[in-house]
């Protein structure tokens, strides 16, 4: 979201490309400063056009005077504000539209965003867009909500890349409440649960009343359903805390149905339609709770949450495992380190891959004390062998780091206390970082890097090729080693381009005086072209599968001959 505090840059230059969404800002006297593509679009002028107009003029002119005192009522203790008004379409016609306007107080502008309504009022006699807002909450209503549902069906039908969520909510056992307490403490109900849901969702996302205790949400742009979860996760725990009503605490609860948008959909009603069926089924299930309609995405998010619930107690409960994988010098065909990679043995479900825990712990914030505890577990093991192992001085262990842990301002101090516990040597530790996240923040990820490099600690660039970074500043990262994909391994043998791709990474890093290991060698063949190549160190199922600390021991113990 775009939001500059103190310089409003002006209309030309901030010319705003948010697909869809209507963004305005403005000063006192309705100056505009920044204007969103979709509302040129919407109201057909164009940008020239715009600029010569104040906020006020886009009104319908019966509007202007009480849009005018809604602002200037707008101060610090009152920044926000929520209402309808028309709009008017340089073609003739107006768009009703619902405004989220906030006041920057330091730089007294607003900020309005607001949804075109998709509803274009005859130019004769344009009806209050008042009849799209329910008199109780001030929410949108039933109608408002389903124009916006239709808009954003059309909108994801151009941008197959989009998903949006619906929600259809209904507060549980409202009637005993509305008979036990009365109508007056139903309807105030309604008005806090109205505000409760508000500030919860985005400003851009949308909640409406569709009828009696029955809410529609609408989630757009999501990522998948397990975004809609944690909304509806917010509110539920929101709603843990009971309602003051005139003195008397009442406790709610919500009951949700969820339906995510994607091809079985053809029409905005259907999905609306599955909502509320999947909501019975929630209420079915004692309130409080949620379904999602679909059986596939149900299950999905179903395994997802209980994947989130789980690994909150692994750690504690002592399940995760380090798992070992040899790294091998190709040219004398030693034994040259490991690379250390994290297993989740969980009770039930056996082991889990990293590939499918490791992004929620990123997204849940796990990854830090998990990540903190890898390294010292892998400092720590290989220090054991060193101390009880014979030629294993040189052995070194890489640790993957996520973009997470370099955003985190402890890692030096992990890093640092790491290596002190176990007592190993800086030169025996390398970081592995993906080229994703290092763009992340290249600055912050370029500064913690160089002070790692400057403990003594070597940095591989992982999975490199994947990623977006050019080979053309590749030189300026603190990169010592660049660990070349197995997706450029995997066909090395029968594809020219792959081989060649490769082989001019080796010559970039040779010139850069970087190391290259090659990752996910399986075949014989695979290694002998990439020895070839003058690649120096080549990891993969060739030699062995990732293993636990007791087989990778033998591992050290046999030289590296068994192979497979
Ligand atoms: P990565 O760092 O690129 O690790 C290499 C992955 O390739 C490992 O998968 C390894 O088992 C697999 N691999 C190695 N050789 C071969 C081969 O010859 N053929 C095939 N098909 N695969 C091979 P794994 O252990 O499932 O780990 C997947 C990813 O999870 C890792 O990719 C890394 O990005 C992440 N990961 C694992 N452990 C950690 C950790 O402790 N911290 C963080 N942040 N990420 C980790
Ligand atoms: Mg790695
Ligand atoms: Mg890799």
């Amino acid at each position: 979201m775009y939001r500059p505090r103190n310089d409003p840059s002006p209309l030309s230059s901030a010319f705003l490309k948010l697909p869809d969404t209507l963004l305005l800002v403005f000063d006192r006297e309705g100056r505009l400063n920044m204007i969103s593509e979709a509302w040129v679009e919407a109201l057909g002028y164009d940008l020239g056009e715009l600029k010569q107009h104040c906020f006020f003029d886009l009104l319908y002119e019966n509007d202007r005077s009480e849009c005018r005192t809604k602002l200037d009522n707008m101060n610090a203790t009152a920044p926000t504000l929520r209402f309808s008004s028309r709009c008017c379409r340089k073609a003739g016609g107006y768009l009703g539209v619902v405004w989220n306007l906030t006041l920057d107080v330091e730089t007294d502008h607003f900020y309005a965003s607001a949804h075109e309504t998709a509803v274009h009022l005859s130019p004769e006699e344009p009806q209050l867009p008042d009849v799209f807002v329910d008199g109780l909450t001030g929410l949108p209503n039933r109608s408002l909500f389903i124009d916006r549902l239709e808009h954003t069906f059309r909108r994801t039908e151009r941008r197959k890349d989009l998903q949006f969520a619906v929600l259809h909510c209904g507060i549980d056992r409202f009637k005993v409440i509305n008979h036990s307490l009365g109508h007056r403490m139903g309807d105030l109900l309604l008005m806090n649960v109205a505000n409760l849901i508000r500030s919860t969702i985005r400003p851009t996302d949308m909640v409406a009343r569709l009828a009696g205790d029955e809410f529609g949400i609408l989630l757009e742009d999501i990522r998948d359903v397990s975004s809609t979860l944690h909304v509806v996760t917010r509110i539920l725990q929101k709603l843990q805390l009971p309602f003051v009503l005139h003195e008397h605490e009442v406790f709610s609860t919500i009951s949700f149905g969820i339906v995510v948008s994607g091809e079985e959909y053809l029409q905005p009603d259907a999905m609306l339609r599955d909502a509320n069926l999947a909501m019975v089924g929630a209420k079915e299930q004692g309130g409080g709770a949620y379904m999602v309609f679909n059986r596939g995405m149900h299950d999905q998010a179903v395994r997802r949450m209980e994947l989130e619930m789980d690994l909150r107690h692994a750690l504690e409960r002592g399940e995760f495992q380090a798992y070992y994988q040899p790294i091998v010098n190709l040219e004398h065909g030693t034994l040259a380190g490991f690379e250390a990679l994290v297993r989740w043995n969980h009770p039930t479900k056996g082991l889990i891959s990293p590939l499918e825990f490791i992004p929620v712990t990123e997204e849940t914030g796990l990854i830090i004390p998990l990540g903190r505890w890898m390294l010292h577990e892998a400092c720590r093991q290989l220090k054991h062998w060193q101390s009880t192992l014979p030629n294993t001085a040189e052995l070194t262990v890489s640790v993957n780091l996520s973009g997470k842990q370099l955003q985190h301002s402890n890692l030096l101090d992990d890093v640092r206390d790491a290596l002190s516990h176990s007592d190993l040597s800086p030169r025996a530790l390398k970081l592995e970082i993906t080229e994703s996240a290092m763009m992340q923040d290249t600055e912050r990820a370029v500064y913690l890097l160089e002070q790692l490099q400057a403990m003594g600690i070597r940095i591989l660039l992982d999975d490199f090729g994947t990623g977006y970074s050019s080979l053309a500043y590749l030189h300026r990262l603190p990169i010592d080693t660049l660990k070349v994909d197995r997706s450029f391994v995997r066909h090395l043998h029968e594809n020219k381009t792959d081989r060649h791709f490769v082989e001019t990474i080796v010559h970039l890093a040779h010139r850069l005086q970087q190391d290259v290991i090659c990752e996910g060698v399986e075949l014989q063949e695979q290694a002998d072209i990439l020895a070839a190549m003058g690649v120096g160190y080549i990891q993969g199922f060739l030699y062995s599968r990732p293993v636990a600390a007791n087989e990778a021991e033998i591992l050290i113990l046999s030289g590296l001959d068994q192979k497979g």
